[in-house]
């Protein structure tokens, strides 16, 4: 065995579980695909409902100090798990190096004495008795949107990618009202744009934050067509409203923000039938944590609270423990795409 636990993805989840196995003796490996850990929290400017943070990159660099100092635990940056083999008695984990790996900015990898194996090696496999996989959600792409149209071949933005200056003074046609659009009005409540966001019927519990904001008009759809155009023309859209009213939608951008989908490595993780993974329902040696266990649990808060679930899952379970991984509800949402974020 190269360590005691494996860990996929250095989110709040990934990083969580370093801890809290470090907390009970276990040495670990976390291997994280970027350059840096936590990098979805260094692009969150405000959080409200995570104890003692109030932003995102404060969170992130406090995380890595974290890290730093576990030294039970080694971090692999610019490493993507690509395979995740389950057996009786241990779990393989394949790594690839990330080719595009600008620079390693927080936490520099910890090697320690114990640690029998490297994982810098192109296409190299770790193993250990148990795998914590955390690697979250990606974003949900317009081609898994089927209320969408027209937008074959555009390159449309990620609305939480924007630059606010991008936006400001500008009518914005927003597609999906997936909670990204609630981080951008926290965080900016200077900006001046009006936003203008076409969102599917199933949409409409996401739209609580920003409902009551003067800049938002929502316009729930059963049905979008983009208008062809260039990249600076103005965006023309044909909708059908959810009350089968037609309507033509005018703006000078259109950002995508359509919500999200589950981002497993290939191999022994199991998914249900919305392609999240649910812990209750993996191999004994492998453990999900964080928003890639359910489509509703999506905030910083459960990930961390589950990525030490399912550190101490996997302690129980070496000290012969039964352990109950039951996690929250499976069953919720539709298939990944409409439904998709939290
Ligand atoms: C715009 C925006 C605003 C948000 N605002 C809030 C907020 O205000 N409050 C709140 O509670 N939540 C917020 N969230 C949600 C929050 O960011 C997530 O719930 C949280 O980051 C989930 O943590 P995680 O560890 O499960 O996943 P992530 O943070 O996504 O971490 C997963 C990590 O795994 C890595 N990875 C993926 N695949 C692989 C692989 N194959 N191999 C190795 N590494 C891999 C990724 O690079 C990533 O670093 C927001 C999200 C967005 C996008």
């Amino acid at each position: 065995m190269d360590t005691d636990l494996l860990i996929v993805g250095g989110g709040p989840a990934g990083c969580a579980a370093a801890v809290m196995a470090a907390s009970v003796g276990m040495r670990s490996v976390l291997i994280e695909s970027g350059d840096a850990l936590c990098g979805a929290l260094r692009r969150i400017p405000v959080v409200r409902n995570v104890l003692t943070a109030t932003n995102g990159p404060d969170l992130a660099a406090a995380i890595g100090a974290d890290l730093a100092r576990c030294d039970l635990c080694r971090v692999e940056l610019g490493h993507r798990a690509t395979l995740i083999d389950a057996f009786d008695d241990r779990v393989e984990v394949t790594i690839e190096p990330v080719k595009t790996m600008k620079s390693v900015e927080t936490v520099e990898p910890v090697e320690t004495e114990e640690d029998a194996g490297s994982a810098r090696t192109a296409g190299s496999r770790l193993t250990a008795p148990y795998v914590v996989i955390a690697t979250g959600v990606g974003p949900l792409g317009p081609e898994g949107a089927g209320w969408l149209g027209g937008v074959a071949g555009r390159a449309l933005p990620q609305l939480w990618e924007a630059d606010p200056a991008v936006i400001d003074d500008r009518t914005v046609l927003v597609l999906g009202a997936d909670r990204p659009l609630g981080t951008v009005a926290r965080a900016h409540p200077e900006l001046r744009a009006r936003l203008v966001v076409a969102h599917p019927p199933e949409d409409a519990y996401k739209t609580e934050e920003i409902r009551r904001d003067p800049r938002v008009e929502l316009v729930a759809v059963r049905r979008l067509e983009l208008r062809p155009g260039t990249a600076s023309a103005p965006i023309t859209a044909e909708v059908e409203t959810v009350e089968g009213e037609r309507r033509a939608l005018t703006a000078d951008l259109a950002l995508l923000n359509l919500g999200s989908v589950p981002a497993p490595p290939a191999g022994a993780v199991v998914a249900d039938r919305s392609g999240y993974c649910p812990p209750g329902s993996q191999h004994p040696g492998v453990f999900t944590a964080g928003d890639l266990r359910s489509v509703r649990f999506q905030r910083i808060a459960t990930a961390m609270g589950s990525g030490g679930e399912a550190a101490l899952g996997a302690y129980y379970a070496s000290l012969g423990l039964p352990t109950e991984t039951g996690g929250p509800p499976t069953e919720v949402g539709g298939p990944p795409g409409r439904t998709g974020g939290g």
